[in-house]
């Protein structure tokens, strides 16, 4: 029914932007956050609000967006290097007292997690990436985050496998037993395929109308529902291991400006210590 052929996944791995929680909640406060850093500086902050927010709804990930959102207001382009610095650091210093997410998600996460070991692997400047899941709330959910920057840099972003690779490895299960779920095919697809696994997308977020390329083994319209399909093809898997301790331990690498030192040590003890407890079946 569900046309799953093969031996069935081991693991879950889930996105983080646009599969768990809209990440356009995020760049609005990230915008607003720049436009008052803006005003703060002279300019026209309403103004340079409104067209970073123009600019991310062009594409989020495409760099340059403050550059152009500060050209599109009128800054004279002699004056940019001066203000992108303090502009950048308002974008990248935004921590959000509360996101949305999705409905039906953390249920969802619970009863993937109950089933199967569960992780995420989110790109992006960690930073940017702990703020985001501590506003969600969903650090305390998730039991294991694997930030692909702090494994090599933009380097090491999906579609490159070291992510999913560091997960099959911390979960101690063949990285093609692994089914991903993910808002984008370039991204989340392809890094399923690039180790041989398989996908799910969710088409929702800013790359709902992307092509599916490459195709995911099922497309949904939601997370619940990509989680349910991967339920129904989990429960082949024979025992199931128990649910790994959520972290709780985010404190200590979310605090400061110092924290991308120690991310990637961190990041690995966090891993270390929940493939002990998968292993350990605590
Ligand atoms: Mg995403």
């Amino acid at each position: 029914m569900t046309g799953w052929t093969g031996p069935p996944p081991l693991a879950v791995v889930v996105d983080l932007d646009d599969t768990l929680y809209p990440q356009a909640a995020y760049l609005a406060g990230a915008a607003a956050a720049v436009g008052a850093a803006a005003a703060a500086a002279g300019l026209d902050g309403a103004a340079v609000d409104a067209a970073l927010v123009a600019e991310l709804a062009a594409g989020s990930d495409t760099g340059g967006t403050i550059d152009r959102a500060l050209l599109a207001t009128g800054v004279d382009p002699a004056a940019l290097p001066a203000l992108l610095p303090r502009l950048v650091a308002a974008f990248t210093g935004h921590v959000p007292d509360r996101l949305p997410t999705y409905p039906g998600v953390e249920a969802a996460l619970a009863a993937l997690a109950a089933a199967a070991p569960l992780a995420c692997l989110t790109d992006g400047a960690p930073v940017i990436q702990r703020a985001k899941l501590a506003g969600t709330g969903l650090d305390q959910v998730l039991p294991l985050v694997v930030l692909s920057d702090s494994l090599g840099g933009r380097a090491a972003r999906k579609p490159a496998p070291a992510g999913l690779l560091a997960i099959a490895a911390q979960l101690q299960v063949p990285a093609d037993r692994l089914l991903m779920i993910g808002d984008r095919p370039g991204k989340d697809v392809a890094v399923a395929a690039a180790v041989g696994a398989r996908a799910i997308r969710v088409r929702q977020g800013e790359y709902a109308g992307a092509p599916d390329v490459p195709a995911a083994w099922a497309v949904t319209d939601t997370f619940p529902a990509a989680a349910e399909l991967a339920l129904s093809v989990i429960a082949g898997a024979g025992p199931r291991p128990r649910r790994v301790e959520p972290l709780t331990r985010w404190e200590g690498v979310t605090s400061g400006g110092s924290s991308r030192g120690v991310t990637v040590s961190m990041t690995s003890v966090q891993a270390g210590q929940a493939a002990a407890e998968v292993r350990a079946g605590t």
